[in-house]
């Protein structure tokens, strides 16, 4: 896609760090790391997000960050790295290419407001229903 940064790194249109790629996936460096060692992976083929893209991508994506997890693991031993995925703009999803983070941690930094949310038991009815929602309306 013509306008998409992520689109133009695979093309080497705009530099990047790049650790992995094969037929269907690239994955580089954050520029704006949260922590040493972020890294992106994305689809070839544009896709937006999570709706849009193919399952062969989606596949592909999730397969080659087992292998890039691995290599973190080897070259930074870190205590823990997590995988976070955007969808949508009420995700704050910033850039409409889909891509996963692999943050790698490490005991001395502040921990991801995404993963320390406070736990407080929620309403089983209301949880039931909204299972029940969610399972009807798979296809
Ligand atoms: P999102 O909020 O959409 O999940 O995250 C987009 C990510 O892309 C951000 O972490 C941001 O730092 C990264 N990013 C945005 N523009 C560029 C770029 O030109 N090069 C690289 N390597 N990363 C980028
Ligand atoms: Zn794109």
């Amino acid at each position: 896609m013509e306008d998409c940064i992520f689109c133009k790194i695979i093309k080497g249109d705009i530099p990047s760090f790049k650790v992995y790629e094969d037929d269907r996936v690239f994955a580089f460096e954050d520029i704006n790391p949260i922590s040493r060692g972020h890294t992106l992976v994305i689809p070839k083929a544009h896709a937006q997000d999570l709706w849009e893209i193919p399952e062969e991508d989606l596949a592909a994506v999730h397969k080659a960050s087992k292998k890039i997890i691995a290599a973190i693991k080897k070259a930074l031993n870190p205590s823990g790295v997590a995988c976070l995925q955007l969808n949508g703009r009420g995700a704050n999803q910033v850039v409409m290419h889909y891509h996963l983070h692999l943050i790698p941690r490490s005991g001395d930094e502040p921990e991801l407001p995404v993963s320390s949310w406070e736990l407080s038991q929620g309403d089983m009815e209301a949880i039931k229903e909204t299972a029940a929602k969610i399972a009807a309306a798979i296809a």
